[in-house]
């Protein structure tokens, strides 16, 4: 099975990618964990990234594409994959099927505008362990303090609320066209995102066993 998670930021593709990955044993690959670790290690490839990821815009395709063509010839890849952020655009899903690669289903998660505001911006990390909070959902005990090592609570860049808005201004203009772009080959299948996570797996499953996954 090669399939694509498709869905704004923080509609919780990258959770469902767990799952979907030890329920068919495939590997998820994720352009965004690619880039946000190259980013870390201070590679060639994360000083050119950075940038771009920390004013929510989309990196150049080429180097996204490059890091695909890369990961996508590894060998655990040769039975299936879960892409999960990529492709972003119709340029970079042309260039996915160039490289020959034929994609079974594409997993859009819809979650509302509204819902992704409220889930990125309450987001919390601490500078010290990376240790991750929510202000609403999963609030540390002491406001703006860890409950694990005291470290203080940050906003990551990517999630203060005009980076956000930008990210989802260039999910609708560039992403969500790709919905239409593989509705066209009968490829799509849409599953509404749900406030709790284990309700969005269990459609996320039941839309994988009618695929055949
Ligand atoms: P999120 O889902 O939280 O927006 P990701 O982890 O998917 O974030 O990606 C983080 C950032 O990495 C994006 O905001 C973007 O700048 C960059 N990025 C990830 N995947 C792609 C891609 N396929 N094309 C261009 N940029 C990408
Ligand atoms: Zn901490």
């Amino acid at each position: 099975m090669k399939m694509i998670l498709l869905g704004a930021p923080g509609a919780g593709k990258g959770t469902q990618a767990e799952v979907i990955c030890d329920t068919l044993h495939i590997p998820a690959v994720s352009t965004g964990n690619i880039l946000k670790e190259a980013v870390r290690k201070g590679t060639e490839l994360g000083v050119k990234a950075k940038g771009f990821m920390d004013a929510g815009q989309l990196v150049p395709d080429d180097l996204v594409i490059s890091i695909i063509k890369e990961r996508l010839a590894e060998p655990d890849c040769a039975g299936g994959f879960i892409l999960d952020g990529f492709p972003r655009n119709v340029q970079q899903a042309q260039a996915l099927e160039e490289l020959g690669v034929a994609i079974d289903l594409v997993l859009d998660i819809e979650v509302a505008d509204e819902d992704i505001m409220r889930r990125l911006t309450g987001r919390r990390v601490c500078a010290s362990c990376g240790a991750s909070y929510h202000t609403a959902f999963k609030p540390s005990k002491a406001e703006g303090v860890c409950d694990r090592c005291s470290g203080e609570l940050i906003v990551r860049a990517d999630d203060a609320p005009e980076t956000v808005a930008k990210r989802l201004t260039v999910y609708h203009e560039q992403t969500e066209p790709l919905k239409d772009f593989y509705e066209a080959k009968g490829k799509l299948a849409i599953v509404q995102g749900q406030e709790e996570v284990a309700d969005t797996t269990k459609l996320v499953l039941d839309t994988l066993s009618r695929y055949g996954g």
